[in-house]
């Protein structure tokens, strides 16, 4: 790694006197000399000493064909010669109305009305203003369901509505008088099994769990509300197969909105396209963020079915209008990278391509699954977490206050490759783009990184 330059040093003052970062203990963030990211190639971050970094998290779980891409840097460019930014409220524009119908082709038939946000939580908002809007204006079949069902340590985003669906104490515990009430239901984890079960022992209680969950509180139900396949934040559990048709059966059964949050797992992460396809399951609200624009831009989506939408139809005096709306709406900018980014996975066949990848990928995380101190790696698609375990034998964790993962990190970091951990679950979410070699050195490095810290 070269010296620390004097722009180094410049930058880490100013951040050390002006920022307040995301997540982060501001008394001991500058204790890690935090890199200050200047550039990037590809699937690589390069910082302001122009050292190399692989980025294990895809930028936070972003990226998806690769940094400075040149089709989508060029689709940017052109879209900054036409407009920058123009308001969706009152007008529309050339690339939100484009990406809109690209959106509605790809994802799960039947969602067809895009409405446009800015962030992962935003999309959520949105999702659960028109699902709770929706069963006022359905007529006597919404009359009283103005409750969410959640799965317990969902995460959904950092504004108080999403902060209310979620259920991450470390989190979310300190917000709990300003959060509305919701219905938690216990998360489908097997490697942690809320009803005390193992894999010989499973009689598929979440299921059943679920439904009872469900059927308790069926009158007085506006929607459930998941993370298809996979809960990200809560340290990648996967849940088990069945377990989001399931969900699906049981709103249509009980007559509340299926609302799929898709920030983390859309755009390839798990295999597909969508989450959802892999049970063929068709929400009626889909929330989509983080890899729609490949990772370049602040921009989300909030999908409805043609029925949910027809609720809010009718007179201006009816007042049946949905009246939400962020600034930076339907930015023509952020589409633009959008309608690049969906352009890729078409000429780029990144899908078909991505399988080669996740099967070399689960191939070298095999040797890791044995590692005295993993007590799991959970992985779909090439979403993965690996939980690092104080005992293996009895799963018990590591001390909070010793920051295991913390140190894993920095080890990982030390080696050029970046990535973060969620509690003591490492995460790798590269991009789609990795290539095999790149696989390799992310899975070596993370596995020494482990061991330096645990052996
Ligand atoms: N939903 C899920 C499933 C997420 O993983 C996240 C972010 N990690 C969000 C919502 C919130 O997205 P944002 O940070 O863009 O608000």
């Amino acid at each position: 790694m070269t010296v620390r330059s004097a722009e180094t040093v410049r930058l880490r003052a100013l951040d050390a006197t002006h920022v307040w970062h995301p997540f982060t203990q501001m008394a001991t963030w500058h204790e890690d000399n935090p890199l200050i990211i200047s550039a990037a190639e590809g699937n690589w971050l390069i910082d302001s000493d122009g050292n190399k970094y692989l980025d294990g998290v895809s930028s936070l779980w972003t990226n998806v064909h690769g940094h400075r891409h040149p089709h989508i840097d060029a689709a940017v460019r052109a879209q900054l010669d036409k407009v920058a930014h123009s308001t969706m409220l009152g007008l529309s524009n050339q690339p939100a109305v484009e990406l809109a119908a690209m959106l509605a082709e790809i994802a799960p038939e039947g969602l067809n009305r895009v409405f446009y946000s800015d962030s992962g939580s935003t999309a959520v908002e949105v999702a659960l203003k028109i699902a709770y809007q929706y069963q006022c204006q359905r007529g006597p079949a919404g009359d009283g369901r103005r409750k969410f069902l959640c799965i317990r340590g969902a995460y959904h985003g950092d504004t108080v509505g999403a902060v209310a669906l979620g259920g991450i104490d470390i989190f979310h515990a300190v917000y709990g008088p300003l959060l509305f009430e919701t219905i938690k239901a216990e998360a489908p984890h097997c490697y942690r099994c809320p009803f005390g079960q193992d894999s010989a022992t499973c009689k598929k209680e979440c299921f059943t769990h679920l439904e009872e969950t469900a059927a308790r509180h069926s009158h007085e139900l506006a929607a459930l509300v998941i993370e298809p396949l996979v809960q990200g934040a809560a340290g990648q559990i996967t849940h088990p197969e069945g377990y989001l048709s399931h969900a699906r059966k049981l709103c249509d059964k009980y007559g509340m909105l299926l609302i799929a949050d898709e920030v983390a797992v859309g755009f390839g992460k798990t295999g597909t396209m969508f989450a959802c396809e892999q049970e063929a399951v068709r929400p009626d609200l889909l929330c989509l963020a983080k890899g729609i624009s490949g990772g370049y831009l602040p921009l989300a989506a909030t999908l409805a079915t043609d029925e949910v939408y027809s609720a809010f139809l009718g007179s201006h005096a009816e007042c049946r209008t949905f009246f939400h709306g962020h600034t930076y709406t339907g930015n023509p900018l952020a589409c633009a990278a959008g309608i690049a980014s969906l352009e890729l996975f078409r000429t780029e066949k990144t899908l078909e391509r991505l399988q080669d990848t996740i099967r070399l990928y689960s191939q070298l995380l095999e040797p890791l699954a044995a590692h005295p101190h993993v007590g799991q790696i959970r992985r779909r698609g090439i979403m993965t977490g690996i939980e690092l375990v104080a005992d293996k034998a009895t799963k018990t964790p590591y001390p909070f206050a010793e920051r295991t993962s913390h140190k894993v990190v920095m080890a990982a970091r030390r080696r050029g490759v970046i990535v973060r951990p969620l509690g003591d679950v490492m995460v790798l979410m590269p991009p789609l783009s990795i290539t095999p070699e790149e696989c390799r050195l992310l899975v070596s490095v993370v596995s020494e990184a482990i061991e330096e810290v645990t052996g």
